[in-house]
């Protein structure tokens, strides 16, 4: 039988929410990541006075909402990226590993 470990978790030990922005994975391509597409419609008036929508397609990154005192399992690339890591030398977050 195949061991499946558990996803680590992150555990907020200050009394307020944390959020953590986090970045793309290197060679995202909108998968695979916490990151979202968000498509805008502009309708703007082009040169020769007709309306037209221009499509704007942006990226956002991912976040991770942790309200305060719990924890919330996260996906192990989550945990080891710099953000996390930083929030845990701070004392903000605590990685919990199974
Ligand atoms: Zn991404």
């Amino acid at each position: 039988m195949e061991y499946i470990p558990g996803m680590p978790k992150l555990s907020n030990r200050t009394r307020v929410i944390q959020v953590l922005n986090i970045p793309c994975r290197p060679g995202c391509d909108g998968t695979g990541c916490l990151c979202s597409n968000v498509v805008t419609q502009l309708l703007e008036e082009l040169p020769d006075g007709t309306k037209g929508t221009r499509v704007i397609e942006r990226r956002l990154p991912g976040s991770v909402t942790i309200l305060a005192k719990s924890e919330v399992e996260v996906p192990a690339w989550v945990a080891q990226s710099q953000v996390v890591k930083q929030a845990v030398a701070q004392g903000r977050l605590r990685l919990v590993e199974h």
